[in-house]
Protein backbone atom coordinates (compact mmCIF):
# COMPACT_ATOMS: atom_id res chain seq x y z
CA UNK A 1 0.00 0.00 0.00
CA UNK A 2 1.59 3.42 -1.29
CA UNK A 3 1.51 5.62 2.20
CA UNK A 4 0.77 9.23 0.27
CA UNK A 5 0.95 12.44 1.87
CA UNK A 6 -0.66 15.78 0.95
CA UNK A 7 0.69 18.70 1.71
CA UNK A 8 -1.76 21.79 1.53
CA UNK A 9 -5.04 20.85 2.40
CA UNK A 10 -7.46 23.37 0.40
CA UNK A 11 -8.84 23.11 -2.99
CA UNK A 12 -6.97 20.80 -4.38
CA UNK A 13 -5.38 18.58 -1.63
CA UNK A 14 -8.92 17.92 -0.16
CA UNK A 15 -9.82 16.72 -3.61
CA UNK A 16 -6.33 14.58 -4.13
CA UNK A 17 -7.17 13.31 -0.47
CA UNK A 18 -10.33 11.53 -1.17
CA UNK A 19 -9.24 10.19 -4.78
CA UNK A 20 -6.89 8.55 -3.21
CA UNK A 21 -8.31 7.10 -0.33
CA UNK A 22 -10.60 5.92 -3.19
CA UNK A 23 -7.42 3.44 -4.57
CA UNK A 24 -7.02 0.40 -3.82
CA UNK A 25 -3.08 0.69 -3.84
CA UNK A 26 -2.63 3.39 -1.53
CA UNK A 27 -4.05 5.44 1.34
CA UNK A 28 -3.46 8.94 2.63
CA UNK A 29 -1.10 8.67 5.93
CA UNK A 30 -1.72 12.25 6.34
CA UNK A 31 -2.95 15.80 5.15
CA UNK A 32 -0.47 19.01 6.56
CA UNK A 33 -2.30 22.71 7.52
CA UNK A 34 -0.92 26.04 8.15
CA UNK A 35 -3.97 26.74 10.56
CA UNK A 36 -7.54 25.73 11.47
CA UNK A 37 -10.64 26.06 9.77
CA UNK A 38 -13.57 24.52 8.73
CA UNK A 39 -11.70 21.96 6.17
CA UNK A 40 -8.77 21.38 8.87
CA UNK A 41 -11.83 20.11 11.18
CA UNK A 42 -13.48 18.33 7.83
CA UNK A 43 -9.66 16.28 7.21
CA UNK A 44 -10.12 15.32 10.90
CA UNK A 45 -13.88 14.24 10.44
CA UNK A 46 -12.82 12.40 7.30
CA UNK A 47 -9.92 10.68 9.72
CA UNK A 48 -7.26 11.97 7.64
CA UNK A 49 -4.02 12.11 10.48
CA UNK A 50 -3.29 16.33 10.70
CA UNK A 51 -0.18 17.67 10.66
CA UNK A 52 1.06 21.29 11.37
CA UNK A 53 2.67 22.59 8.03
CA UNK A 54 4.29 25.47 9.87
CA UNK A 55 5.90 24.47 13.59
CA UNK A 56 5.67 27.95 15.53
CA UNK A 57 1.45 27.60 14.49
CA UNK A 58 1.26 24.40 15.63
CA UNK A 59 -0.27 25.68 19.17
CA UNK A 60 -3.16 27.14 16.83
CA UNK A 61 -4.63 23.64 16.38
CA UNK A 62 -4.74 23.17 20.30
CA UNK A 63 -6.57 25.85 21.16
CA UNK A 64 -8.88 25.41 18.13
CA UNK A 65 -9.23 21.61 19.75
CA UNK A 66 -7.81 20.08 17.08
CA UNK A 67 -5.08 17.18 17.65
CA UNK A 68 -2.30 17.29 15.81
CA UNK A 69 -0.17 14.06 14.90
CA UNK A 70 3.13 16.19 14.59
CA UNK A 71 5.13 18.42 12.13
CA UNK A 72 4.87 18.12 8.53
CA UNK A 73 8.21 16.83 8.46
CA UNK A 74 7.38 13.71 10.45
CA UNK A 75 4.77 12.91 7.56
CA UNK A 76 6.73 13.68 4.64
CA UNK A 77 9.09 11.56 6.11
CA UNK A 78 6.75 8.48 6.44
CA UNK A 79 5.31 8.87 3.23
CA UNK A 80 6.60 6.88 -0.07
CA UNK A 81 5.12 10.25 -2.16
CA UNK A 82 4.59 13.42 -1.21
CA UNK A 83 1.65 16.10 -2.57
CA UNK A 84 2.20 19.50 -2.74
CA UNK A 85 -0.66 21.17 -2.71
CA UNK A 86 0.22 24.89 -1.47
CA UNK A 87 -0.39 27.85 -2.66
CA UNK A 88 1.53 28.78 -6.08
CA UNK A 89 5.30 29.17 -5.41
CA UNK A 90 5.17 27.79 -1.88
CA UNK A 91 5.88 24.31 -2.91
CA UNK A 92 8.94 25.46 -4.87
CA UNK A 93 9.61 26.38 -0.86
CA UNK A 94 8.71 23.10 0.26
CA UNK A 95 11.05 21.01 -2.19
CA UNK A 96 14.03 21.20 -0.22
CA UNK A 97 12.16 20.00 2.43
CA UNK A 98 11.19 17.22 0.39
CA UNK A 99 14.60 16.43 -1.23
CA UNK A 100 16.38 16.30 2.33
CA UNK A 101 13.96 13.87 3.26
CA UNK A 102 14.64 11.44 0.26
CA UNK A 103 10.55 11.80 -0.45
CA UNK A 104 9.85 11.49 -4.15
CA UNK A 105 7.68 14.89 -4.34
CA UNK A 106 4.51 16.21 -6.59
CA UNK A 107 3.90 20.00 -7.35
CA UNK A 108 0.87 21.95 -9.00
CA UNK A 109 0.31 23.59 -12.03
CA UNK A 110 1.04 26.68 -10.41
CA UNK A 111 4.73 25.81 -9.49
CA UNK A 112 7.04 26.98 -12.39
CA UNK A 113 8.39 23.95 -14.56
CA UNK A 114 11.45 24.13 -13.53
CA UNK A 115 10.08 23.30 -9.62
CA UNK A 116 10.55 19.28 -10.77
CA UNK A 117 12.28 16.54 -13.32
CA UNK A 118 9.42 16.41 -15.44
CA UNK A 119 5.42 18.21 -16.30
CA UNK A 120 3.27 15.32 -16.32
CA UNK A 121 -0.18 14.83 -18.37
CA UNK A 122 -1.18 10.92 -17.76
CA UNK A 123 -2.57 10.98 -21.30
CA UNK A 124 0.43 12.26 -23.37
CA UNK A 125 3.31 11.72 -21.11
CA UNK A 126 2.93 8.75 -18.35
CA UNK A 127 6.20 6.87 -18.85
CA UNK A 128 8.59 10.33 -18.57
CA UNK A 129 7.26 10.55 -14.87
CA UNK A 130 8.19 6.45 -13.86
CA UNK A 131 10.62 6.22 -11.34
CA UNK A 132 10.85 10.22 -11.20
CA UNK A 133 11.99 11.99 -7.89
CA UNK A 134 9.74 15.25 -8.96
CA UNK A 135 6.72 15.65 -11.22
CA UNK A 136 4.63 18.87 -11.69
CA UNK A 137 0.93 18.12 -12.81
CA UNK A 138 0.17 20.98 -15.07
CA UNK A 139 -2.46 23.23 -14.63
CA UNK A 140 -6.23 22.95 -15.31
CA UNK A 141 -6.07 24.31 -18.35
CA UNK A 142 -3.10 23.09 -19.79
CA UNK A 143 -4.13 19.59 -18.37
CA UNK A 144 -7.53 20.01 -20.78
CA UNK A 145 -5.43 21.20 -23.98
CA UNK A 146 -3.33 17.81 -23.35
CA UNK A 147 -6.36 15.50 -22.79
CA UNK A 148 -7.36 16.86 -26.34
CA UNK A 149 -3.85 17.72 -28.51
CA UNK A 150 -2.80 13.81 -27.63
CA UNK A 151 -5.67 11.71 -29.71
CA UNK A 152 -6.02 14.36 -32.32
CA UNK A 153 -1.83 14.43 -32.45
CA UNK A 154 -1.84 10.56 -32.85
CA UNK A 155 -4.37 9.73 -35.16
CA UNK A 156 -4.10 13.02 -37.59
CA UNK A 157 -0.90 14.71 -37.04
CA UNK A 158 -0.96 18.66 -35.52
CA UNK A 159 0.03 22.02 -37.65
CA UNK A 160 -0.91 24.26 -34.92
CA UNK A 161 -3.27 24.94 -31.97
CA UNK A 162 -4.89 28.40 -31.73
CA UNK A 163 -6.99 28.53 -28.45
CA UNK A 164 -8.79 31.62 -26.77
CA UNK A 165 -9.38 30.51 -22.74
CA UNK A 166 -11.97 32.33 -21.09
CA UNK A 167 -10.82 32.08 -17.26
CA UNK A 168 -13.11 32.00 -14.03
CA UNK A 169 -11.99 35.22 -12.12
CA UNK A 170 -11.54 32.73 -9.19
CA UNK A 171 -12.90 29.84 -7.30
CA UNK A 172 -15.50 29.63 -5.22
CA UNK A 173 -14.33 30.44 -2.54
CA UNK A 174 -11.95 32.55 -3.64
CA UNK A 175 -14.02 36.07 -2.45
CA UNK A 176 -11.15 38.09 -3.21
CA UNK A 177 -10.47 37.55 -6.61
CA UNK A 178 -12.41 39.26 -9.58
CA UNK A 179 -13.19 40.66 -11.80
CA UNK A 180 -16.69 41.24 -10.46
CA UNK A 181 -17.73 43.04 -13.65
CA UNK A 182 -15.63 43.40 -16.36
CA UNK A 183 -14.00 41.01 -19.25
CA UNK A 184 -10.16 41.65 -18.85
CA UNK A 185 -7.93 40.36 -21.93
CA UNK A 186 -5.22 38.71 -19.93
CA UNK A 187 -2.29 39.13 -20.40
CA UNK A 188 -3.34 41.95 -22.90
CA UNK A 189 0.07 41.04 -24.81
CA UNK A 190 0.10 37.58 -26.73
CA UNK A 191 1.30 34.85 -25.73
CA UNK A 192 -0.68 33.51 -22.36
CA UNK A 193 1.65 31.57 -20.57
CA UNK A 194 -0.68 28.50 -21.41
CA UNK A 195 0.70 27.91 -24.56
CA UNK A 196 4.39 27.44 -22.93
CA UNK A 197 3.14 25.58 -20.38
CA UNK A 198 1.58 23.06 -22.86
CA UNK A 199 5.29 22.72 -24.97
CA UNK A 200 6.37 21.66 -21.50
CA UNK A 201 4.08 18.65 -22.09
CA UNK A 202 4.58 18.60 -26.52
CA UNK A 203 7.87 20.17 -26.94
CA UNK A 204 7.68 20.20 -30.88
CA UNK A 205 4.15 21.42 -30.64
CA UNK A 206 2.97 24.96 -32.28
CA UNK A 207 0.59 26.57 -30.23
CA UNK A 208 -0.88 30.06 -29.74
CA UNK A 209 -3.26 30.85 -26.32
CA UNK A 210 -5.35 34.00 -25.58
CA UNK A 211 -6.38 34.49 -22.27
CA UNK A 212 -10.14 36.34 -21.25
CA UNK A 213 -11.11 36.77 -17.65
CA UNK A 214 -14.57 36.91 -16.67
CA UNK A 215 -16.75 37.14 -13.50
CA UNK A 216 -17.32 33.90 -13.23
CA UNK A 217 -16.50 31.06 -10.83
CA UNK A 218 -17.33 27.76 -12.33
CA UNK A 219 -15.16 26.65 -14.85
CA UNK A 220 -12.98 27.94 -17.76
CA UNK A 221 -13.91 27.94 -21.36
CA UNK A 222 -12.09 26.98 -24.25
CA UNK A 223 -12.70 28.08 -27.55
CA UNK A 224 -10.01 25.84 -29.76
CA UNK A 225 -9.14 25.64 -33.37
CA UNK A 226 -6.57 22.74 -34.38
CA UNK A 227 -4.92 22.78 -37.47
CA UNK A 228 -5.11 19.23 -38.68
CA UNK A 229 -2.04 17.88 -41.03
CA UNK A 230 -5.20 16.17 -43.17
CA UNK A 231 -8.70 17.18 -43.83
CA UNK A 232 -10.84 14.71 -41.07
CA UNK A 233 -14.85 14.53 -40.91
CA UNK A 234 -16.36 16.20 -37.55
CA UNK A 235 -18.27 13.04 -37.06
CA UNK A 236 -14.82 11.05 -37.23
CA UNK A 237 -13.28 13.76 -34.69
CA UNK A 238 -16.59 12.72 -32.30
CA UNK A 239 -15.82 9.14 -32.54
CA UNK A 240 -12.30 9.45 -31.64
CA UNK A 241 -13.02 11.74 -28.75
CA UNK A 242 -15.97 10.13 -27.33
CA UNK A 243 -13.47 7.30 -26.97
CA UNK A 244 -11.30 9.17 -24.48
CA UNK A 245 -11.45 8.16 -21.06
CA UNK A 246 -11.28 11.62 -20.28
CA UNK A 247 -12.91 13.40 -22.23
CA UNK A 248 -17.03 14.15 -21.52
CA UNK A 249 -18.80 14.82 -25.09
CA UNK A 250 -21.98 16.40 -24.72
CA UNK A 251 -24.77 15.32 -25.78
CA UNK A 252 -27.36 17.78 -27.55
CA UNK A 253 -29.83 16.62 -26.39
CA UNK A 254 -28.96 17.10 -22.76
CA UNK A 255 -29.44 20.60 -23.61
CA UNK A 256 -26.72 21.82 -21.26
CA UNK A 257 -26.06 25.49 -22.69
CA UNK A 258 -23.01 26.55 -20.44
CA UNK A 259 -20.82 25.91 -17.16
CA UNK A 260 -23.91 26.73 -14.93
CA UNK A 261 -25.71 23.77 -16.54
CA UNK A 262 -22.42 21.19 -16.40
CA UNK A 263 -22.55 21.83 -12.18
CA UNK A 264 -26.13 21.40 -12.10
CA UNK A 265 -25.46 18.03 -13.96
CA UNK A 266 -22.78 16.78 -11.61
CA UNK A 267 -24.48 17.44 -8.66
CA UNK A 268 -27.66 15.57 -10.26
CA UNK A 269 -25.24 12.98 -10.75
CA UNK A 270 -24.36 12.76 -7.64
CA UNK A 271 -20.14 14.12 -8.10
CA UNK A 272 -18.67 14.63 -4.40
CA UNK A 273 -18.42 18.42 -4.88
CA UNK A 274 -20.09 18.44 -7.82
CA UNK A 275 -16.62 18.06 -9.41
CA UNK A 276 -16.09 17.54 -13.49
CA UNK A 277 -12.81 15.53 -13.53
CA UNK A 278 -13.71 15.45 -17.01
CA UNK A 279 -12.86 17.81 -19.84
CA UNK A 280 -16.66 18.50 -21.09
CA UNK A 281 -16.74 18.83 -25.25
CA UNK A 282 -20.07 20.03 -26.75
CA UNK A 283 -20.55 17.24 -29.13
CA UNK A 284 -22.19 19.79 -31.65
CA UNK A 285 -19.43 22.73 -31.69
CA UNK A 286 -17.22 19.57 -33.00
CA UNK A 287 -16.94 20.95 -36.98
CA UNK A 288 -14.25 21.08 -39.15
CA UNK A 289 -13.63 23.07 -42.41
CA UNK A 290 -10.93 21.66 -44.52
CA UNK A 291 -8.13 20.83 -42.12
CA UNK A 292 -9.04 23.07 -39.49
CA UNK A 293 -10.94 21.90 -36.21
CA UNK A 294 -12.70 24.00 -34.49
CA UNK A 295 -14.22 23.09 -30.62
CA UNK A 296 -16.10 24.26 -27.18
CA UNK A 297 -14.72 22.82 -23.51
CA UNK A 298 -15.27 23.57 -20.54
CA UNK A 299 -12.32 23.10 -17.59
CA UNK A 300 -13.58 22.67 -13.72
CA UNK A 301 -10.55 23.92 -12.95
CA UNK A 302 -10.91 22.49 -9.52
CA UNK A 303 -10.76 18.84 -10.09
CA UNK A 304 -9.50 17.96 -13.73
CA UNK A 305 -6.31 17.82 -12.24
CA UNK A 306 -6.86 15.35 -9.50
CA UNK A 307 -6.95 11.86 -11.34
CA UNK A 308 -4.07 13.26 -12.76
CA UNK A 309 -2.34 12.94 -9.23
CA UNK A 310 -3.56 10.12 -8.70
CA UNK A 311 -1.45 8.82 -11.92
CA UNK A 312 1.28 10.73 -11.31
CA UNK A 313 1.65 9.46 -7.81
CA UNK A 314 1.71 5.62 -9.64
CA UNK A 315 4.02 6.60 -11.89
CA UNK A 316 6.77 7.63 -9.14
CA UNK A 317 6.13 4.38 -8.02
CA UNK A 318 6.40 2.66 -10.70
CA UNK A 319 3.68 -0.41 -9.96
CA UNK A 320 1.42 0.16 -12.97
CA UNK A 321 1.79 1.64 -16.30
CA UNK A 322 -0.23 3.94 -17.95
CA UNK A 323 -3.36 2.36 -19.56
CA UNK A 324 -3.45 0.43 -15.95
CA UNK A 325 -3.25 3.13 -13.64
CA UNK A 326 -5.85 5.80 -15.58
CA UNK A 327 -8.32 2.65 -15.72
CA UNK A 328 -7.79 2.03 -12.21
CA UNK A 329 -7.85 6.00 -10.90
CA UNK A 330 -11.18 6.10 -12.95
CA UNK A 331 -13.03 3.19 -12.44
CA UNK A 332 -12.13 3.85 -8.57
CA UNK A 333 -13.30 7.57 -8.94
CA UNK A 334 -16.01 7.19 -11.20
CA UNK A 335 -14.80 8.95 -14.49
CA UNK A 336 -16.84 8.89 -17.47
CA UNK A 337 -20.62 9.56 -17.76
P1 LIG B 1 -5.83 26.75 -1.99
O1 LIG B 1 -5.46 28.10 -1.52
O2 LIG B 1 -7.26 26.40 -2.16
O3 LIG B 1 -5.19 25.65 -1.04
C1 LIG B 1 -3.86 25.72 -0.61
C2 LIG B 1 -3.78 25.26 0.82
O4 LIG B 1 -2.43 25.25 1.24
C3 LIG B 1 -4.55 26.16 1.79
O5 LIG B 1 -5.27 25.33 2.68
C4 LIG B 1 -3.43 26.93 2.51
O6 LIG B 1 -3.81 27.30 3.81
C5 LIG B 1 -2.34 25.89 2.52
N1 LIG B 1 -0.98 26.42 2.71
C6 LIG B 1 -0.52 27.68 2.55
N2 LIG B 1 0.80 27.73 2.82
C7 LIG B 1 1.18 26.48 3.16
C8 LIG B 1 2.41 25.89 3.58
N3 LIG B 1 3.54 26.60 3.66
N4 LIG B 1 2.42 24.57 3.85
C9 LIG B 1 1.29 23.82 3.76
N5 LIG B 1 0.10 24.33 3.39
C10 LIG B 1 0.04 25.64 3.09
O7 LIG B 1 -5.04 26.55 -3.37
P2 LIG B 1 -5.39 25.52 -4.52
O8 LIG B 1 -6.38 26.15 -5.42
O9 LIG B 1 -5.68 24.19 -3.93
O10 LIG B 1 -4.02 25.51 -5.33
C11 LIG B 1 -2.95 24.69 -4.96
C12 LIG B 1 -2.06 24.49 -6.17
O11 LIG B 1 -2.83 23.86 -7.20
C13 LIG B 1 -1.50 25.78 -6.79
O12 LIG B 1 -0.24 25.49 -7.35
C14 LIG B 1 -2.49 26.06 -7.88
O13 LIG B 1 -1.95 26.86 -8.92
C15 LIG B 1 -2.78 24.65 -8.37
N6 LIG B 1 -4.05 24.51 -9.07
C16 LIG B 1 -5.17 25.14 -8.62
C17 LIG B 1 -6.34 25.01 -9.34
C18 LIG B 1 -7.58 25.73 -8.93
O14 LIG B 1 -8.33 26.15 -9.76
N7 LIG B 1 -7.87 25.89 -7.66
C19 LIG B 1 -6.38 24.21 -10.47
C20 LIG B 1 -5.24 23.51 -10.86
C21 LIG B 1 -4.05 23.68 -10.15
Amino acid sequence: MLQVAINGYGTIGKRVADAVRAQPDMEVCGVAKTRPNFEAERAIAEGYPLYAAIEERADRFAEAGLEIAGPVETLVEAADVVVDATPSGVGAENASMYEALGTPAIYQGGEDADVADVSFNARANFEEAVGADSVRVVSCNTTGLSRLIAPLSESYGVEKVRATLVRRGGDPGQSSRGPINDILPDPVALPSHHGPDVNTIFPELAIDTLGVKVPATLMHLHSVNVTLEGRVEATEVRELLAAEDRLFLIPERAAVDGAGKLKEFALDAGRPRGDLWENCVWAESISTTGRDLYLFQAIHQESDVVPENVDAIRAIAGTEDADESVETTDRCLGVGF
